[in-house]
């Protein structure tokens, strides 16, 4: 028998929703939200369409937080079955979002409405913050509705990501935070000349050399329980015309650093200048963050995850940073606490990905023991 769950999400990845296109995934939600007395809202930002649906007027809010849109397929013959017609082969779901994440937003949907009708008058609000960018650019997706409930004074107490967290069963890894990601564009001006007349010239290689040598061995922190130390990877150097004979004019240099949530971008940004000035160098230097890092180390929303998790799968969980970024990065600097579970995540963005039957329900049950622990 075809489960609830597992028909939204059939349902789901039969539309064929790759980034930023919805492909009408909203909408299905929109329908089955509405009926279960949630208010939804369509926020468009240029091409993408997002969804804020809320039920109830209080906090606490317990957001579900997802994305409807897929990456490409890759080659459609080298799927044993089309990516967009899903399919059941051995209790395995195949199709593209089946793990990433049409199923968690499915199980999110369902996990509501049985929640919604044992407490009609739950405690607070349960939330859903769809977009249909989080595998392009996401520069209109999350990050924009975020912005814009911050501008009216809307919080998120909770947000429950369905991103693919778990690694061999559904539920044994949950993540809880991630590095944030800051990068730099350096470039260090000497003066260009022939190699014959060092008095004539000023070598910005053999300037940057040691205070290069200096940032790439600084100890930014010892990291923590929960993250490996900050570490700084100088990527690209770049100096010189190509001719022996001539010392080069400038010298530009790319290093990124993976941070943990012991040290914040200014401090970084601090620091390097105090290394940098001590070498005496003309230089100008260009920061780019690219994702800060959450930590959600305890609180009610892991305690109520790990609960639930033992209660429908019998594992104790582990919580992890691992992995690239996701739209937490967006909401954790809210000042909510965030985690990350989702269905197993071998085979994401990869040709035939799919998903376990059987864990559908019991990730739907997990995300219906964790609102019933916030808010029943
Ligand atoms: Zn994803």
């Amino acid at each position: 028998m075809t489960s609830a769950t597992l028909q939204l999400a059939i349902d789901m990845i039969a539309q064929p929703s790759i980034t930023p296109d919805d492909a009408g995934c909203q909408a299905m939600l929109i329908e089955r939200l509405q009926a279960i007395g949630f208010n939804c809202e369509t926020m468009q930002f240029d091409d993408v369409t997002n969804l804020w649906a809320r039920r109830g007027a209080d906090g606490p809010v317990l957001a579900f937080a997802g994305h409807t849109d897929v990456v490409p397929t890759g080659p459609l013959e080298r799927w044993q079955s089309d990516p967009f017609v899903p399919e059941i082969r051995n209790g395995i779901l195949y199709g593209r979002g089946a793990a990433d994440m049409k199923s968690s937003i499915a199980a999110m949907v369902t996990a509501c409405e049985r929640f919604v009708a044992e407490h009609p008058d739950h405690q607070g609000s349960i939330a859903l913050l769809i977009t249909s960018d989080e595998e392009g650019v996401a520069v209109n997706g999350t990050v924009k509705v975020i912005e814009a409930l911050e501008a009216r004074g809307e919080k998120i107490t909770w947000a429950l990501i369905g991103e693919p967290s778990s690694q061999h069963r559904v539920g044994d890894v949950v993540k809880n935070g991630r590095r944030g990601s800051i990068g730099a564009k350096l470039v260090i001006h000497g003066v260009q000349g022939h190699v014959a007349y060092p008095h004539k010239v000023d070598n910005p290689i053999h300037r940057a050399m040691p205070a290069l040598h200096d940032l790439a061995r600084h100890e930014w922190d010892r990291g923590n329980r929960f993250f490996p130390p900050t570490s700084l990877q100088i990527s690209n150097i770049n100096s010189g015309t190509g001719a022996h004979n001539v010392v080069p004019g400038h010298a530009e240099v790319l290093f990124n650093l993976r941070y943990s949530t012991e040290i914040d971008p200014k401090k970084i940004i601090e620091t390097s200048k105090v290394i940098l000035d001590k070498h005496e160098l003309d230089y100008d230097i260009d920061w780019k963050i690219s994702g800060y890092p959450f930590l959600t180390a305890e609180g009610e929303l892991v305690e109520a995850a790990e609960l639930a998790i033992k209660q429908h799968t019998g594992q104790d969980t582990e919580l992890a940073t691992t992995g690239g970024t996701s739209d937490g990065r967006f909401i954790a600097p809210t000042g909510a606490q965030v985690l990350e579970l989702g269905p197993v995540n071998d085979s994401i963005h990869k040709i035939d990905e799919h998903v376990n039957v059987a864990e559908l329900d019991t990730l739907s049950d997990i995300y219906q023991g964790i609102i019933e622990r916030l808010l029943g």
